[in-house]
């Protein structure tokens, strides 16, 4: 599933070539993205309508148009965008310079949603806690936020409301910098710890943006380009493969249904 360093890779490839572009026609061709509306009435109000600028809020990205309207798109699981024409294809963007712009969707569990100017902000505010690379995250923000919280710590740094854009790979990647247990109580994490949390998810999501994102299996740019950060995982994925830093086996769990990955030694189960 994409997270914040693959949507914002998809992004910053799409913003030059759409922003100030107009959206000449729009085909929509499966109504599963648009429910519960219309395709062909959200492909109305799209059409005609210029492209102001490509943005990403957490694992959203917004089209926000000139006319205030903004179409949010969330690729769940195997959403993309490609410039070329791809199997599979959910809808098409001609914009006014010739540019064909196809979204993919294997699974098809991604969404479009287009809201009006005063519907945009609203809707993100109560999906999205702060941006994890913004100035509103902090370290008394999370710490606040996991004091308040039982459930496991990785559970409680996906909620999207605590850290907008972290998912299933970051987060274990971040957990294991910062040298934390998945599975510990998120209340049990002290200030210091947090802190290290902060920093450790920043840098996480950092490397990820800098490799462009980690391709897995669907993921790719809309140039067609697979990620390189999965060469570089420390923990994800890699169940019983030597910890890059103390060398004792990475083991397996599942924290809130998901697979996790940590190491045993670096990341032990204290309990407070
Ligand atoms: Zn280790």
């Amino acid at each position: 599933m994409p997270e914040l360093p693959e949507v914002e890779t998809i992004r910053t490839r799409l913003a030059p070539r759409l922003e100030g572009r107009e959206l000449v026609r729009v085909d929509i061709l499966d109504p599963r993205l648009t429910r519960p509306h219309d395709l062909f009435e959200v492909a109305e109000a799209l059409e005609g309508d210029r492209i102001a600028t490509v943005e990403r809020h957490g694992k959203y990205l917004l089209l926000r148009l000139a006319s205030g309207r903004g179409l949010l798109v969330h690729l769940r699981m195997t959403g993309s965008f490609g410039f070329a024409p791809v199997s599979h294809e959910r809808a098409v963007l001609e914009l006014d310079d010739g540019t064909r712009l196809a979204y993919r969707d294997v699974r098809r569990f991604g969404t479009w949603l287009v809201l009006e100017d005063a519907e945009l902000e609203p809707y993100l505010a109560v999906k999205n806690g702060p941006e994890p690379l913004g100035p509103r995250f902090t370290t008394a923000w999370l710490a606040g936020q996991l004091a308040r919280r039982r459930a496991p710590l990785k559970a409680v740094l996906l909620d999207q409301r605590v850290v907008a854009g972290l998912g299933n790979i970051y987060a274990d990647e971040a957990l294991w910098l910062a040298r934390l247990n998945p599975e510990r109580p998120a209340s049990t994490v002290e200030p210091g710890e947090a802190r290290q949390l902060v920093r450790a998810i920043r840098a996480a999501l950092r490397r990820g943006i800098a490799r462009q994102g980690s391709t897995l299996s669907d993921y790719r740019t809309p140039d067609g380009e697979a990620g390189a950060m999965q060469e570089e995982f420390r923990v994800y994925g890699r169940a019983g493969l030597p910890c890059p830093r103390c060398r004792t086996p990475i083991a397996k769990t599942r924290v809130g249904g998901r697979g996790t990955w940590y190491c045993p030694r670096c990341q032990p189960l204290r309990v407070a």
